[in-house]
Order: C-alpha cells, then sequence, then structure tokens
C-alpha cells in the first residue's frame, strides 16, 4: 500500500523497486521462470532427466540470484521509507492488517504444528528422490491422479458443513482458467451483478478442489459483506485470508484420512517459503541459497540439504511477496486449534 498522496512515479524509491523488478524480468519474465520450474521439477519426471534439465538452466539460476537480494533490498528500503517500518516484511504484514505480535506466536507454534502434520503424511515411494532438492515435496501428486467433478465434489461437502452456502450458491459462478497461460486462481466479486466468480485452473485434481474450496471460502464472504451493505474492500487482507482457509481446511478435513494427509502436506511447503521470506527479509545480509535449504530442513524431517537456489523460480515470492507469510501465519493459527 502507497501513503496516500504519493504519486506512484515521483516516489524515488518506487523507482528504484521498479528498476530491480525490470533487470529480474529482463533475464527471465515470469513465463520464462514458470517454464524452467516446470523443466526441472515436472511432477513425475524422472530423476536423471531433471538433472539434465538443471544443467541445462544453472547458468540462469545463477544470474537470477543476485538480482532476487536486490528485489529484496529495494522492497526494505522502499518500506523503511514508507514509515516506521524496518523491512519490508512488517510493512508487507501491517498493510494485510496482521497484528504484528501474530507472526511470534506463529512462529513459535511451527514446530509442534510441523511434527503433528507429519504424523498424518502419507509415506513417499522413493524418499530420496521425493525429499531431494531437485524435487517440490508434493504429497497429492505422489498419491493419486484422480481426477473429479468439479465444483460438484467441492460443493457436495462444503455445503453440509457451512449451513449459509446452500442459500449464496446461485450467486457464485465457476469458471477455468490455462494456467500455462498465466491464469491464477481467485475469486471476483461484481458490486453489478451481486455475484462472486471463481476461477480455478482446469486440471480437476485434488490441488484443484482445495483451491476451488479456498475460494468458495472467499466468495461467500464477499457476498456476506455486501448483505451487510459492505465491500471487499472495507475488510482487511487478513480477515478475508482468514474467511478462505478456514472453508479450506473445512474442506481437507472432510477428505478421507490418506487425501486428507496429503493436503495438509501441502501446508508445508508453503510454510517452508514463509519462513524463507521471515528470515530473507528481516536480514537480507546472508546466503539466501543457505537459507531457503535451512526451510526446507526445518519443514521436512526427512530433507537435509545444504543448499538451494530455487527460491528464484518462486512466481509467488516475486510477484505477491510475503503473501506465503501472510496465509502460513493462517493456517498456523487455525491449524494449531484443528489438529490435536
Ligand atoms: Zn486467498
Amino acid at each position: 500500500m502507497v501513503v496516500k498522496g504519493t504519486p506512484l512515479t515521483k516516489d524515488p524509491e518506487l523507482k528504484k523497486l521498479g528498476k530491480a523488478y525490470d533487470i529480474y524480468f529482463n533475464a527471465a519474465d515470469l513465463k520464462k521462470i514458470g517454464e524452467i520450474r516446470r523443466d526441472i521439477f515436472f511432477f513425475r519426471k524422472p530423476f536423471l532427466k531433471r538433472e539434465e534439465a538443471l544443467q541445462k538452466h544453472k547458468k540462469m539460476i545463477e544470474t537470477l540470484k543476485p538480482l532476487y537480494k536486490n528485489i529484496v533490498e529495494a522492497r526494505n528500503t522502499y518500506a523503511q521509507h514508507q514509515g516506521h517500518y524496518r523491512n519490508f516484511l512488517e510493512f508487507s504484514l501491517e498493510n494485510n492488517g496482521l497484528p504484528p505480535q501474530n507472526l511470534a506466536r506463529a512462529l513459535k507454534l511451527l514446530d509442534s504444528l510441523i511434527a503433528r502434520i507429519h504424523q498424518a503424511l502419507p509415506e513417499p515411494k522413493n524418499k530420496g528422490e521425493f525429499y531431494s532438492v531437485l524435487s517440490t515435496p508434493d504429497f497429492i501428486d505422489e498419491l493419486t491422479d484422480k481426477r473429479y467433478s468439479l465444483p460438484d465434489y467441492v460443493i457436495e461437502k462444503l455445503e453440509n458443513r457451512i449451513p449459509k452456502l446452500k442459500s449464496l450458491l446461485p450467486r457464485i459462478k465457476f469458471e477455468d482458467v490455462d494456467r500455462n497461460k498465466g491464469g491464477f486462481n481467485e475469486a471476483v466479486y461484481d458490486p453489478k451483478t451481486e455475484t462472486a466468480t471463481i476461477r480455478t485452473w482446469a486440471s480437476k485434481d485434488l490441488q484443484n478442489a482445495i483451491s476451488m474450496a479456498h475460494e468458495v471460502g472467499h466468495s461467500v464472504a464477499y457476498l456476506g459483506l455486501a448483505k451487510r451493505g459492505l465491500e471487499p474492500k472495507d475488510k482487511p487482507k487478513y480477515w478475508h485470508e482468514q474467511q478462505a482457509i478456514r472453508t479450506e481446511l473445512v474442506f481437507i478435513n472432510s477428505l478421507p484420512e490418506k487425501l486428507r494427509g496429503a493436503a495438509l502436506g501441502g501446508i508445508l511447503l508453503q510454510f517452508t517459503e514463509a519462513l524463507f521470506e521471515i528470515e530473507t527479509y528481516t536480514n537480507p545480509n546472508q546466503d539466501f541459497d543457505m537459507v531457503y535449504a535451512q526451510a526446507f530442513n526445518r519443514c521436512y524431517k526427512d530433507v537435509k540439504q545444504d543448499k538451494n537456489p530455487f527460491y528464484v523460480l518462486m512466481e509467488t515470492n516475486i510477484s505477491r511477496p510475503c503473501s506465503s507469510v501472510l496465509q502460513g501465519i493462517i493456517h498456523a493459527e487455525e491449524l494449531s486449534r484443528i489438529l490435536k
């Protein structure tokens, strides 16, 4: 959020931040970054092929590393010029409406939560490969490639558990978007028609179903606000994400045991990204490859990495900084009530 009355183009710190972005995206734009990530990490890709892909992209990854750090530093400088913030993390959390003590509290909960999630995880077929630096530990993909009838499967599970959903359903529309063309998961409220539209990837797998449940949570919140004469922007992002994540967890909790475990496993990846961002924005003067490896080691008990440079391929960290932190904190808060 920008201080009111500050024209964007005249803010020198914002200009510097824009420049840091430009340099990064001139080296590789989001499309290219997505291609490289898929080329190395594509699910079910044989391991030798991953090594080959890594060799092919090694130079680019090395190029992106200092450019990524530049963006982090420029974001911090920008935040410091906006007031009392020490870094971009503090700036981002405050502007999203998150009380500062919630971060410290979530970090305290984290290790015991991770241990409890681990109790629910399915066992990977090949632990060595599954937890290698060359794979993204994806328990859902490991367990099932089942396709679902969506959105019906999600609606059916949520309808019985969220009583107000039924009456709102006629005002919620569902649309598919193409991930490979830059489409992302979202729910959008249109005040003219008083409807919410949910856009999710067309894959119809369990991951897609979880995203859909999350977006149903956003939609119910939008429609509830509208009923009270309010708009989405009247509530902070923290509140919105809370509504969405609560619905997402209602769905996850309704799944058969193994699938539920795999779905909870997905949250570990978000904790990893969150820890990485917390560490790097708080102290950019360290080896980011090491910080990323340590974040993985903390979230997955069978991961033992020394260095991991692949944060440069995480589109979310680049285009939506600290959103993993916000979501990670909410997941920690909500899971600490659910997981006993
Ligand atoms: Zn959301």
